[in-house]
């Protein structure tokens, strides 16, 4: 996949015994997240009642490593910019009269959210979401923080960002709040440990087995505090548009997100892409990392041999992560074929979707350069054709090929030089993924 951009980890720890540090158990969960982004990082710990937040650009590994502060209670981010540059000063948590908020997704058109506060008095640091969203608490509630409640937030952010995307951690001197969005755009998951209180992105982010685990529903918030948690109604709505892209790419192939296990689920739409397929190949080549459960169903459903031809580069960061100037680098950087399983070979290659195109063409011409007889594209997602406008970076219709190539799948085989491709039928994608149930809205038109 010429890949989306999106993305943001979120985790945080109560310990339920105030003299336990977690710390490190933090740092550990935060880094399990890494692949939700890679552009900053930062934590929020509680120390004598005050917050103390660290920040810093890049990875968690470069910048915590040796972190040595304690605390029983915080919150931790790695941070996709979307809204907002790559800059220290817009790296989360983001920190405000003694509360620190971090956050996933997107409140588009938050200039509507400036402009009120603005006029209120409120004077901005940064270009983030975040920061939006905590002054626009402050400003609703009209109080002191330490009189703040689960019931009365979740009512703010449920009235006053409908149909925005977020999951949304707030970290108070004796408290975390945590809410998603109405809708349930992206995941939000709660655990109990033996000794803790967690809330993270997803699962995979769990230091040790779980004694309990519960996925947010949409509308719904969560407090973590001394005397246990307390769980909120969620918002009274059959209708969720939970993000399939969240199953098909961005969460960890460990994790089971919205009740769903990742792995499963894109084996099965392997099985479902294989099932309405007939070309004639000697093997199945995965493209890593993300491609590789969809290619394990296909060449299981189809009886054909799952080959490693393609070497992935670890050093390299998931190019849909990467900025556009430098994402043609990463991929010619990425991805290494190796010869003599190619050589007069008719290969199906399996992704998880398209985007832009450019790592089918540098795939494809890889493997023809290597000797393959001929390279045949296959999707377990459909074709995107449409923006998105719940915090993934699919910001304008010109850069996807799908939409360029509408119908006219001779030019695009033409232009991307494989000798076929082919996307998952939509009905058998909408078995797995029920649109009552999830957001569709990139694969149709407006
Ligand atoms: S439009 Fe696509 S990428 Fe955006 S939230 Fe919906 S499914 Fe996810």
């Amino acid at each position: 996949m010429s890949k989306l951009k999106h993305e943001c980890g979120i985790a945080g720890i109560f310990a339920k015994n105030k003299n336990n540090n977690i710390i490190e158990k933090l740092i550990f969960s935060i880094s399990k997240l890494q692949h939700r982004g890679q552009d900053s990082c930062g934590i929020a710990y509680i120390q004598n009642e005050k917050i103390k937040n660290k920040t810093a650009l890049g990875l968690i590994k470069d910048n915590f490593s040796n972190f040595k502060e304690k605390s029983n209670i915080a919150i931790a981010h790695t941070r996709y910019a979307t809204i907002g540059k790559i800059d220290i000063k817009n790296a989360q948590p983001y920190f405000f009269n003694n509360v620190a908020v971090c956050f996933n997704g997107t409140i588009s058109a938050n200039t509507k959210y400036k402009k009120i506060l603005k006029n209120a008095g409120y004077a901005f640091d940064t270009n983030s979401d975040s920061e939006i969203i905590l002054k626009w608490i402050f400003f609703k509630t009209n109080k002191n923080p330490n009189n703040w409640s689960l019931d009365e937030i979740r009512h703010i952010l449920n009235n006053d960002f409908k149909n925005k995307a977020y999951s949304l951690l707030i970290l108070l001197k004796d408290k975390i709040f945590a809410f998603k969005d109405i809708y349930s755009y992206r995941p939000l998951i709660f655990i109990e440990t033996k000794n803790e209180y967690c809330i993270f992105s997803e699962d995979c982010a769990t230091f040790e087995t779980p004694l309990k685990k519960i996925e947010l529903k949409g509308g719904q918030g969560i407090e973590l505090n001394k005397n246990g948690y307390i769980l909120s109604d969620p918002y009274n709505s059959t209708k969720s548009k939970k993000c399939v892209f969240e199953i098909i790419y961005f969460a960890s192939k460990n994790s089971n997100v919205f009740n769903m296990n990742v792995k499963e689920k894109r084996i099965l739409l392997g099985e479902l892409l294989a099932s309405k397929d007939n070309v004639d190949a000697d093997i199945v080549v995965p493209v890593m990392n993300s491609g590789f459960w969809g290619a394990y169903g296909y060449s299981k459903k189809r009886g054909i041999k799952l080959c490693f031809a393609i070497k992935n580069n670890k050093n390299t960061l998931r190019t849909f992560i990467e900025k556009e100037n430098k994402r043609n680098k990463t991929i010619d950087e990425k991805y290494k074929v190796i010869k003599n399983k190619v050589k007069d070979k008719n290969i199906i290659v399996v992704d998880d979707s398209i985007v832009r195109g450019h790592t089918v063409k540098k795939i494809t011409y890889l493997l023809k350069k290597n000797g393959a007889k001929s390279v045949h594209f296959r999707l377990f997602s459909p074709p995107i054709i449409n923006v998105c406008n719940w915090g993934v970076d699919i910001s304008s219709k010109e850069e996807l090929l799908a939409c360029k190539y509408k119908s006219k799948d001779n030019d695009l085989i033409k232009e991307l030089k494989t000798d076929s491709i082919k996307y998952i039928p939509y009905e058998l994608f909408c078995k797995v993924f029920n649109e009552n149930q999830w957001c569709h809205s990139c694969f149709k038109e407006d």
